[in-house]
């Protein structure tokens, strides 16, 4: 007898003529995610995945985890694999639904043939097995419309399954599913929830960094790849892209109306981040931004911001409040590695009083006035990169 993990898709299921597609993704972001943990064996059957220990070392609760936080998996059950016979349907699966059902007053079982050919109707093996968990667990009773526990029995090709241990999947799409996007990754605690938000809804991710050494760091940029790392558990493999930006910004700071240097800096993060898209074949850029937080974040500066932009910028926290972003921080675990108290680039020269209305016409002739090209170039070419790896612990901070 052997435990195995059901995981079941979500929306995916309705996307029509891409299902296939979806699906297939699935499926490889799964067994991507499930390599540092040991060998198991992936079987796809009616927008179900099963999910099973190939040997001893396969560790079933360490995959469980993993898996709650693949995008696509709406529900994730541990069932138990049992011979195809009511003997061992009746017997053997007792000791093992014990664990759900001793800490619930209500049950009802639901039962599926895949294998027609067996024997006993669904309604009767709901029968069958009810009275028997009514014997065996007499401080429980039926409820067929809200029951505490669903005990679910699967009569499939090879062998019958029975669970009753339910999980939230993290829903979402599969990653890759839906276009590659680069994060404006800082060490701050909204951009990584960005990144794991967009990640939900099936983009491929890689994280772009800024840092101004010596004023920034070297602390400072592990503590971003440890967030890379982070978010990794959701989003896949994350490559890390770190951008020397220190020239830029003292290039800014001596050339440009002190009021307009943030919101100048970040049209030139932007374009550096657009032309790093461009050879990743990368279609959209993703930032922390959430409206009116800080002075950049105001509708003017985010307009003159953007007025640099060719591509989309996705902003998925501009409508949330901080306390509602820390709240999906703390969730995804980002919250305490971004609160640690390391310097971010945007902090080191930030003007006291920028302007809060800054006009797109107003910062270009403001940038125009000075070459940024030649930096820009250089900036470029001195970028490292490394790649995160889901599921391996690899930044020490
Ligand atoms: P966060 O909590 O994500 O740092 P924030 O509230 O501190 O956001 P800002 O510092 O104004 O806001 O940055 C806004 C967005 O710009 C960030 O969410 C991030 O996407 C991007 N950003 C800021 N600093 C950097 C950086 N050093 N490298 C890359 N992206 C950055
Ligand atoms: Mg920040």
């Amino acid at each position: 007898m052997k435990e195995i993990i059901l995981c079941k898709f979500g929306e995916i299921a309705l996307k029509g003529l891409n299902k296939s597609n979806f699906e297939s993704t699935l499926v490889k972001n799964v067994r991507r995610r499930l390599k540092t943990i040991g060998n198991f064996e992936l079987e796809k059957a009616q927008s179900t995945l099963y999910v099973t220990p190939a040997d001893e070392n396969a560790d079933i609760d360490l995959a469980l985890d993993s898996l709650k936080k693949v995008f696509g998996i709406v529900k994730l059950y541990k069932a138990l694999e049992l011979d195809k016979s009511m003997d061992a349907i009746l017997n053997d699966s007792l000791d093992y639904l014990s664990d759900a059902l001793s800490d619930a007053s209500t049950f009802k079982v639901t039962a599926k043939r895949a294998d027609k050919r067996f024997n006993v109707t669904s309604p009767q093996i709901c029968i069958d097995l009810g009275e028997r968990i009514l014997q065996t667990f007499p401080h429980l009773s039926v409820d067929v419309h809200e029951p505490d526990v669903t005990v679910s029995v699967e009569i499939r090709e090879k062998s019958a399954f029975v669970n009753a241990m339910k999980f939230d999947g993290a829903g979402g799409l599969p990653v890759g599913t839906g276009g590659r996007a680069l994060l404006l990754l800082s060490g701050g605690i909204d951009s990584p929830v960005a990144g794991y938000m967009m990640a939900k809804r099936g983009v491929h991710i890689q994280a772009v960094h800024f840092e101004a050494p010596p004023y920034t760091s070297e602390r400072a940029r592990l503590k971003v790849e440890k967030l890379a790392e982070k978010i990794s558990l959701y989003c896949g493999d994350v490559y890390f892209y770190c951008v020397p930006f220190t020239e830029i910004q003292l290039a800014i700071r001596d050339n440009c109306p002190n009021e307009l240097f943030t919101v100048i800096m970040r049209r030139l993060m932007m374009e550096i981040t657009q032309r790093i898209a461009d050879e990743q074949d990368c279609s959209a850029i993703i930032t922390g931004e959430s409206l009116g937080q800080v002075a950049s974040q105001t509708m003017s500066a985010v307009v003159c911001t953007d007025a640099a932009c060719r591509m989309p910028v996705f902003r998925p926290c501009i409508g949330l409040d901080k306390s509602e972003i820390v709240k999906i921080a703390n969730r995804i675990d980002t919250f305490d590695t971004s609160v640690l108290p390391y310097e971010d680039c945007c902090t080191v020269f930030t003007p006291k009083h920028p302007k809060t209305r800054p006009t797109v016409a107003e910062v270009e002739a403001a940038q125009n006035a000075f070459d940024f090209e030649p930096l820009i170039a250089k900036a470029i070419e001195n970028i490292s990169g490394k790649m995160i790896r889901c599921g391996e612990n690899s930044v020490n901070l």
